[in-house]
């Protein structure tokens, strides 16, 4: 797999185009674009020796574990106690019991959470995370928090999104019993002095669990060497399966923390009376576990290890810093994360013009370029850096520099187009009366059927996707006295207002105006209120509307849920309507 580059005969580099012809799913398919992945912090994709190991111990090797009598049952036993060695060997952990399959990350905080919280902790107590802290390791120490009278302090950032460690030490005090931070943030890409951290911790008697997620595919862990407590990570951000993943915690930690989840295979013995639990790690692996997705991970890790963490690290390096470079010479573009140690991840948002987030990704998208658009999981970590979300891009070890290229490239062509539309929209006559829009049809059913013929008419997704760009320009505009709190719907990832009345003069016609900062959205509201807009509560309450966003395809390009806000703007007419209706 490693190569040794003839001009820098020192530095091994990978052959890319031999790692990349591992993934079935990055090889282009001849009449369609090919894939370009810049989403690995979300999650990695597979090579093919990953997909194989889980198919070959389905196809061959599959039982129930720990309980069979014959052979088969025993061989997948071994298999499940083998991936667990596997995992020790990568983590370094002192032995195999210290690491216990979970679901993900987010299960084994919720384990540390649920077990060692209720058993340690009293009120008063104080628990350490940091403002750049993903939800999963936030809201199971809130919980937990809230349930013992415990308090939460958040360690703080600088404007570089680096943690302020003179603030940690003076926060740590007499009264914290953990400290939880994560080894690399997934918003911003810095990478935390975790080993620091855990001897300033440990200095002062205090535990340490480390969120593992973002790091274990970007380089060698070594969980003795840091001296942690707990360390938590996923299978699916380590080119391995989902539904897996692993918490590590010290034999002595483990060993002294009730069962988290009770069921089959977490006991010794059970009677109506009394259970005495296993030992460890079976007592908090309870029922049956993920058998192929420990096996998929162990092969994984050995995959990730016959490259060399080393070698990935140096590749992915450079791609970030080709990825900075590129961007930072963007007009108008801000990268937000500009920490002196970062992992392969770059966040940036479109200030001039202004773009949202959720228009760079869809824009993305229709050059084939995935990339993550929101708030990253990470609610805090935008209110203090002043933005509601972030478009991400990160690598993994089958980037290519082309591909970098070519998201910049995209950033820029996105840029003109913005500024191109701005040009023109000032130069038209914008209508300064308030004007709620009428109805365009005698029922949102034969609004839907002008809007889907209109539809109909366009081949394929970039034309629909140009139409409802050009449908939110021409939408009325909603007066900035109107875009107030109560106005607000709160999708995730832009901002939308709605301002609903009562149609003067009648009892139950409902008219609305609504705005958002991105494009696409508006080309939805615009949608919705030739549905909507004009008609009789009780129409609108007829009208199935999920099915017509079938109809016109838009539930296979856009996701209808929270991310837009649209199903929210659709939930608060037809409430209105309701009311009226109802009254
Ligand atoms: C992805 C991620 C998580 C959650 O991982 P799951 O696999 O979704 O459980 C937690 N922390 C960080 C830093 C992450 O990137």
């Amino acid at each position: 797999m490693l190569k040794t580059s003839p001009e820098r005969a020192d530095r091994p580099v990978l052959d890319l185009e031999a790692i990349r012809a591992q993934f079935p799913i990055l090889t282009a398919k001849l009449d369609e674009r090919p894939l370009i992945y810049l989403d690995s912090a979300a999650s990695t994709q597979q090579p093919e020796c990953v997909i194989e190991a889980v198919a070959d111990y389905h196809r061959g090797h599959h039982a129930n574990i720990h309980r069979g009598a014959y052979r088969l049952s025993r061989t997948a036993t071994r298999l499940y106690e083998e991936a667990r060695e596997r995992v020790a060997r990568f983590l370094n952990a002192a032995e195999p019991v210290e690491c216990l399959f979970t679901r993900g990350t987010t299960e084994s905080i919720n384990l540390v959470a649920a077990s060692w919280g209720r058993a340690t902790l009293q009120p008063g107590d104080e628990i350490l995370v940091s403002t750049l802290e993903h939800h999963s390791n936030l809201v199971p120490w809130q919980m937990v928090a809230e349930s013992r009278g415990v308090r939460l302090r958040a360690i703080p950032i600088d404007d570089a999104g680096e943690l302020d460690l003179d603030a940690y030490r003076r926060l740590l005090s007499p009264r914290t019993r953990l400290v939880a931070v994560n080894q690399v943030s997934n918003a911003l890409g810095t990478i935390n002095p975790v080993a620091e951290i855990i001897a300033e911790a440990h200095a002062a008697g205090v535990l340490v669990l480390i969120d593992g997620a973002q790091w274990v595919a970007h380089g060698p862990t070594d969980v003795q060497a840091l001296d942690a407590d707990f360390y938590a990570f996923s299978g699916h951000k380590l080119y391995g399966p989902t539904g897996i993943g692993v918490l590590y915690g010290k034999r002595r930690l483990l060993e002294s923390m009730p069962p988290y989840q009770g069921g089959g295979d977490m006991i010794e013995r059970v009677t109506f009376e009394r259970t005495t639990y296993a030992g460890l790690p079976n007592r908090f692996e309870a029922g049956t576990p993920h058998i192929s997705g420990a096996v998929g991970l162990a092969a994984a890790i050995d995959w990730v290890e016959s490259i060399g963490l080393t070698a990935i690290a140096a590749h992915e390096r450079a791609l970030l810093r080709q990825a900075t470079e590129r961007l930072a010479a963007i007009p108008g573009l801000r990268i937000k994360g500009t920490a002196r140690h970062k992992s392969s991840i770059i966040s940036w948002v479109m200030e001039d013009p202004p773009i949202a987030t959720l228009d760079i990704g869809t824009a993305l998208d229709l050059r084939g370029i995935c990339i993550r658009t929101g708030h990253h999981c990470c609610q805090p970590l935008m209110d203090r850096l002043g933005v509601t979300a972030t478009a991400r891009a990160s690598f993994g070890v089958y980037n290519r520099p082309d591909e970098v290229e070519a998201l910049a490239e995209a950033l820029s062509e996105i840029r003109d187009e913005a500024l191109r539309r701005m040009v023109r929209a000032q130069s038209e006559e914008i209508d300064s009366d308030l004007r709620y829009p009428a109805a365009v049809a005698d029922s949102p059913q034969a609004a839907a059927d002008a809007i889907a013929e209109v539809f109909e008419l366009l081949p394929d997704w970039p034309m629909r996707h140009q139409h409802l760009i050009d449908l939110g320009d021409r939408l009325p505009p909603m007066p900035e006295s109107l875009k107030t709190e109560a106005n607000a719907v709160h999708g995730c990832q832009s901002q939308v207002y709605i301002a609903m009345r009562v149609r003067p003069g009648t009892a139950d016609v409902i008219e609305f105006l609504a705005d958002s900062d991105a494009n696409i959205v508006r080309g939805l509201i615009a949608v919705l209120q030739q549905l909507y807009s004009g008609q009789r509560a009780r129409d609108i309450l007829a009208f199935d509307v999920a099915a017509f966003f079938s109809r016109i395809g838009l539930d296979q390009h856009l996701s209808l849920t929270r991310r837009n806000g649209l199903e929210a703007m659709v939930r608060r007419v037809r409430r209105q309507a309701e009311t009226l209706v109802g009254g």
